[in-house]
């Protein structure tokens, strides 16, 4: 069988092509999405990400701040920079670069963000929202941009059967939330470290969301013929034949898999880009809602 490969680069410049025209409007009306950045210590991977978040509210014309505190800032200045972006009218959107140094409870934080502007969708608030189906609320930027792909290729959830593999509050519960709703009406299982037989339970499935950070784990003998897959997975692995001396992964052996399925995403290429368009849209979204 002959794949469609899923191009996440494209959804994600349509994603953005119709914030462009909503941001237009917003401004307009006197009003410039903003987005906070906080970045506690010098993780590379972290600076790499911020570093994108940023060029990305450049790009759409969003108002942005990127704060880069030093990795030994106590929780208690770092809620205290949260309740100063509460009260700030040019922050919409205000997200916290995971994970903090291992002294800040990142939990505890996230308890703080106004829930209005948690654009991450981490705060209970939101999670709550998510699982009553509340669309006010934000959803978590990684498994929405897994949505609006499946949206995007026209690809019917309706009565399949998907299995998530992964229970992080990041990526598999919001995912498995999102494709249970009623707009979505999949029949969800939520696979996870301790699941017995997983490749037996995925080749049950018609949709395959593998988010692991396992590389290559999801193999041929998962897949049942025919079916979607969607590899979250960022994976490193050595690779001395690259001038950085490693390439990315995902979670999903691609090459074997591609031979079974009907739909793959590819890594890079596939879910990833959609992640920041995911995030400009939940800062959009933070601004109209609190214009009212
Ligand atoms: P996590 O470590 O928080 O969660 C991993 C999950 O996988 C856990 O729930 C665990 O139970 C499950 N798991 C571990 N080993 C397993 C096994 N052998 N069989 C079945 N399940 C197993 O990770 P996360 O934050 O959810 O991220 C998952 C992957 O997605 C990582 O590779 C990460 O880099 C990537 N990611 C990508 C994006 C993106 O923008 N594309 C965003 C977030 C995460």
């Amino acid at each position: 069988m002959t794949p469609v490969l899923i191009d996440g680069k494209e959804v994600a410049a349509s994603v953005r092509a119709r914030l462009s025209g909503e941001i237009e409007e917003l401004k307009k009306q006197g009003k410039t999405p903003g987005l906070a950045v906080v970045l506690v210590g010098e993780d590379p991977a972290s600076q790499v990400y911020v570093a994108s978040k940023v060029k990305a509210c450049a790009e759409l014309g969003l108002y942005s701040q990127k704060w880069a505190l030093p990795a030994d800032t106590t929780q208690q200045e770092l809620v205290e920079l949260i309740h100063k972006l509460n009260a700030d009218d040019r922050i919409h959107g205000i997200l916290v670069q995971s994970p903090p140094p291992p002294h800040i409870d990142e939990e505890a934080v996230i308890l703080n963000i106004d829930p209005r502007k948690d654009v991450d969708g981490f705060h209970p608030a939101n999670v709550a929202k998510l699982v009553l189906e509340d669309e006010s609320g934000f959803v978590p930027c990684t498994p929405m941009g897994c949505m609006e792909l499946l949206k995007a290729y026209g690809i019917e959830t309706a009565g399949k059967h998907a299995v998530v593999i992964g229970r992080s509050m990041i990526v598999g519960k919001p995912m498995a939330n999102l494709l249970v709703a009623k707009n979505a009406n999949a029949t969800v299982t939520i696979a996870h470290s301790r699941t017995q037989n997983l490749p037996e339970l995925c080749r049950s499935a018609d949709i395959i969301v593998a988010a692991v950070g396992r590389p290559e784990m999801v193999t041929a003998d998962y897949v049942k013929e025919g079916a979607v897959v969607l590899d979250v997975g960022i994976n490193r692995i050595a690779d001395a034949s690259r001038p950085r001396g490693y390439r990315i992964v995902g979670d999903v052996n691609f090459e074997a898999v591609k031979e079974k399925c009907s739909y793959i995403t590819p890594v890079p290429g596939g879910v990833g880009p959609m992640t920041i368009s995911m995030l400009m849209a939940n800062t959009v979204k933070a601004c109209r809602q609190q214009l009212v």
